[in-house]
């Protein structure tokens, strides 16, 4: 029941720091703890015919087991320091863009050769952005596709096993300290490490929490994005996806100068439900494979709140939101923008009439009623700075789900080794609330499996 080293969840990050202490110290006695299933038995119930919406299963598959929140996600992995976290500010950001291509080249290796890596630089519609009063972030984007995403970290898993003893369905109840040996217990055992790495995602947030609480380690919270994910047909941003793939676009409100921005954009993609602690929200993502494409594209329109004293639990605020949401839809709204924009509510029969078909059944309803007045007229606004670069954007028929949360995990405290106060504890990814994305929060655990290499 001794390792050398414990890792607490098995999505990108934890996946990472393990594939680099296997590769780099064979020697090494190795766990990861991980609360869902193994890959193999990730399976989200929703059907869209007897099992329409999300049924709170105890682990959500889109969220937990080998892989993480990343399993099922667009493998959209972003090579840059602009956005996906703030990885750099810890590690430097020649350090983490290094880490990222490193990331890059061993998916490449495991089954993502031959996807292909956009760029935004000399890219046209920079300029065509700043014309329109909007800002194109900079960023090269790997796109694996959730399908050849899963391929890639089944490869992964196959050499992992031979090396690290995988205990899944087994969430880690605590963690503590006796003299210098980390103590990790689940709801049956205990087992001890010397060096532990905490990778729980988002949907570890909650123990995250508690966790710093009952270890004493500082952690601040002040920011959540807030919004809707915006389906449309594919053709209207075809133009800037075909070159680009993903534009991160940021637009200031005329309004109230806040800034919303484009996140995860999906050419021929679907949207898909995210559930978070029990609460529903949106997300999406597309395939590689074209016999899987849709006809749509779905991005997401988030605005970023910050919070200033003494108000300081940001999620808990986009938690209610999401919630009021849930409560008037029963899970994901829909709403068309026409309808919106009108100042009534989507109903069957609107929805039906359509010409944009949606491909996440969810409840038509009313967002005004669940969005907060200052983000929803970012919302707006920002839909019809889009619609003068890619015309169609504003549409009657665009249609908009809700709500779309991006919950920031409270940013642990943690140095520039990403260790905690105590020497060998280690929070990386989501979880440290320093990276949101998958090249990040994989760049995060190969940095660290570098640190416990160097000290081994
Ligand atoms: C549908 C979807 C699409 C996405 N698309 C993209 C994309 O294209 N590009 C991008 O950059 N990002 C995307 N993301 C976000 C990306 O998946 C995350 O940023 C990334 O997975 C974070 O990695 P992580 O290892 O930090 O955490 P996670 O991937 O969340 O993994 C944490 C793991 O820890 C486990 N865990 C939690 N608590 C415990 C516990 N107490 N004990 C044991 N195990 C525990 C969880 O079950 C989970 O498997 C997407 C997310 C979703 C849901």
């Amino acid at each position: 029941m001794k390792y050398d080293v414990i890792i607490i969840g098995a999505g990108p990050g934890g996946i990472f720091s393990a594939y680099e202490l296997t590769k780099k110290n064979p020697n090494l006695k190795i766990a990861v703890f991980e609360s869902g299933h193994s890959l193999e038995k990730r399976h989200c119930p929703i059907d869209g015919d007897k099992i329409k919406k999300c049924i709170n299963c105890k682990h959500c598959s889109i969220m937990s087991g080998f892989g993480g929140a990343g399993a099922f996600s667009d493998g959209k992995y972003n090579i840059t320091n602009s956005f996906g976290g703030t990885l750099h500010e810890h590690i430097g950001k020649k350090k983490a863009l290094e880490l990222m291509k490193y990331v890059d080249d061993i998916n490449m290796q495991y089954g993502g050769e031959g996807t292909k890596l956009y760029s935004t630089s000399e890219s046209k519609f920079k300029k065509l952005c700043i014309q329109n009063k909007l800002t194109l972030l900079d960023a090269s984007v790997r796109h694996l596709g959730t399908d050849i995403n899963f391929i890639v970290l089944k490869n992964i898993y196959n050499e992992l096993e031979k090396k690290v003893d995988f205990f899944f369905d087994t969430p880690v109840e605590s963690v503590s300290i006796n003299d210098g040996v980390y103590s990790i217990k689940t709801e049956s055992d205990e087992y001890e490490c010397t060096y532990c790495i905490i990778s729980v995602g988002r949907s570890g947030s909650k123990w995250m929490e508690t966790v710093c609480k009952e270890l004493d380690i500082g952690t601040k919270s002040n920011r959540v994005d807030i919004g809707v994910r915006v389906e449309l047909p594919a053709v209207v941003f075809s133009h800037l996806t075909d070159e680009l793939y993903e534009s991160k676009i940021v637009y200031r409100t005329e309004k109230f100068e806040d800034s919303v921005r484009t996140f995860c954009m999906n050419p021929n993609g679907i949207v898909v439900n995210e559930n978070t602690n029990g609460i529903v929200t949106v997300n999406g993502h597309s395939y590689e494979d074209k016999k899987l494409h849709t006809d749509n594209t779905n991005f997401a329109l988030l605005v970023s709140k910050h919070f200033s004293e003494p108000f300081e639990d940001s999620n808990g605020y986009a938690e209610s939101i999401a919630r009021l949401s849930n409560m008037l839809g029963g899970g994901v709204m829909i709403q068309r923008f026409g309808d919106l924009t009108r100042g009534r509510r989507s109903n069957a029969k609107r929805i039906e009439e359509c010409t944009v078909t949606p491909t996440l059944t969810a409840t038509p309803g009313d967002l005004s009623l669940v969005l907060p007045k200052r983000i929803l007229d970012g919302i707006i606004e920002m839909i019809y700075a889009l619609d003068k670069i890619a015309p169609g954007t504003a549409n009657d028929d665009t249609l908009l789900y809700g709500v779309e949360v991006k919950f920031y995990n409270m940013e642990v405290d943690i140095d520039e080794h990403l260790s905690t106060k105590y020497k060998g504890l280690y929070v990386i990814g989501d979880g440290s609330g320093i990276t949101h994305s998958l090249s990040h929060a994989s760049a995060s655990g190969v940095f660290v499996a570098r640190d416990i290499l160097e000290n081994v």
